[in-house]
């Protein structure tokens, strides 16, 4: 992915909604991470429709999100 297009859609997607799609909390530009709500390994489309923002950091929604979904999806 060109790296120039990728924070533009980053940008555009936090313009429409800054807040973390799991636990609703208001995050910054620096502050979340871009996620595919139906994993693109998973047959989700990269398009923005498929995007969510959510929180990053140690303890932040993207990191357990991406844990959970390795995790389960063996027992699937
Ligand atoms: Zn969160």
């Amino acid at each position: 992915m060109n790296g120039r297009r990728g924070v533009e859609r980053r940008k555009r997607i936090w313009l429409k909604d800054p807040h973390c799609a799991n636990c609703g909390r208001l995050v910054a530009m620096h502050q979340f991470e871009l996620d595919h709500i139906v994993p693109l390994h998973q047959g989700g489309p990269d398009e923005d429709g498929n995007l969510q923002v959510l929180c990053n950091g140690p303890d932040g929604c993207h990191d357990k999100k991406t844990r959970e979904e390795g995790g389960y999806r063996d027992r699937r």
